[in-house]
């Protein structure tokens, strides 16, 4: 396994483009830690495929390099990258039985005997398959197809890094949620680099020690889970996670007050505010709660979600939609209330990018 960099990378699928506006991805530099399980994260058209394209060796990036282990590999084809890739749809040969299609990756490496036979078994019992190792892979289901190519993926012990492709998006939504937490139990007990790509935010939360938040050609925030739900860098990263997202409404900041919707709320911390900036606050449903008029901010209630444990109330505070919890004895569609913020979780977003105060 190795260390993965991107150097000042871009690229423009536009040959000669200056314009950023052309650039699929947008100049970054990051790094991948050996042993890593990383998500990439974000909606479709942001660059996803691109990124992993350019790290697999399927294309050259237009600017900058990537390194493995310090090694420049930008120009490398992705047979000589030593990496493992697993896609959307299955990749097995139908006329080989599961043993044969887990062992195939390791012969071709020119692995042999015992060795190939304890690495076939250790990651067919990792992955339920051991009462299929003397199936053929036709007869099987399509679920078990992927699993296959999972193990296909993750079977060889000494890949640079593993690059898993929106894997779980044709399994089925029972066998998904199995699937989820054990590659993640998978990538403990292996130790190998894993960069999972995907738009679903809790295959990249379960799986990812790091998640990489892209957005528009960008990489927007790269951190643990719990750093992009408590600190979301931008207001794409708290809308984009969370369900719903981060409430956002636009507000007028000085020291350790902020205007919105013509109310003042306190704030935890001080800000100076850059000069003809577009600043907004940022603050999560779940740290936002209905409250009787009067109390906090006033909203009118036009919605209540019954989420089974909770309540989730849709507010109108003057033009903007707001998301909050609902406590019991309050939450009667159309009634005017109030909302509270709870002050410790309001972030302060200068044009798109997270504050940090004083
Ligand atoms: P999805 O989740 O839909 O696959 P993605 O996040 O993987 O999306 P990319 O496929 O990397 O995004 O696309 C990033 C941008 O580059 C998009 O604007 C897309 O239209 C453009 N793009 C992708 N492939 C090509 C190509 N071969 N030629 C020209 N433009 C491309």
């Amino acid at each position: 396994m190795a260390r993965i960099e991107l150097s000042d990378l871009a690229h423009s699928y536009r040959r000669g483009a200056s314009d950023l506006g052309d650039f699929a991805l947008k100049p970054m530099t990051l790094t991948w830690r050996q042993g890593g399980a990383y998500a990439l994260l974000g909606p479709s058209g942001c660059g996803k495929t691109t990124l992993l394209n350019i790290i697999s060796g399927l294309l050259v990036p237009s600017h900058g390099r990537v390194l493995f282990d310090g090694r420049d590999v930008s120009h490398l084809p992705t047979e000589a990258r030593n990496i493992a890739q697993v896609f959307q749809f299955p990749v097995v040969y139908d006329t080989m039985t599961v043993y044969e299609n887990l062992a195939f990756p390791l012969r071709n490496r020119g692995m042999m005997g015992g060795t190939v036979d304890r690495r076939v078994r250790e990651i067919a019992a990792l992955l339920d398959l051991t009462e299929e190792l003397n199936r053929k892979a036709r007869g099987l289901t399509a679920d078990a197809k992927q699993k296959i190519s999972l193990g296909r993926g993750l079977v060889r012990p000494d890949v640079a890094a593993i690059l898993f492709d929106e894997p779980l998006t044709v399994i089925d939504p029972q066998l998904k949620w199995e699937l989820r937490s054990k590659l993640k139990a998978l990538h403990r007990a292996l130790d190998l680099t894993m960069i999972y790509v995907t738009h679903d935010q809790t295959e990249a939360l379960t799986f990812a020690d790091t998640v990489v938040v892209m957005h528009d050609g960008r990489v927007v925030q790269a951190g643990r889970p719990d750093e992009l739900f408590e600190k979301p860098a931008h207001t794409f990263v708290g809308y984009f996670i969370g369900s719903p997202g981060m409430n956002v409404l636009p507000a007028s900041v000085a020291g350790n007050h902020a205007q919105v919707a013509g109310a003042t709320i306190e704030l935890p911390q001080s800000y100076e505010i850059p000069a003809g900036k577009r600043i907004e606050i940022g603050i999560r449903p779940e740290f936002a709660m209905l409250a009787r008029p009067g109390e906090g901010l006033p909203v009118r209630v036009e919605r209540i979600d019954d989420l089974g444990r909770s309540r989730l109330a849709r507010l109108r505070l003057r033009e903007h939609a707001v998301a909050a919890g609902v406590p019991d004895g309050l939450g009667e569609i159309g009634e005017t209330a109030g909302l509270i913020l709870q002050p410790g979780h309001i972030h302060v977003y200068a044009d798109g990018a997270r504050l940090d105060g004083r």
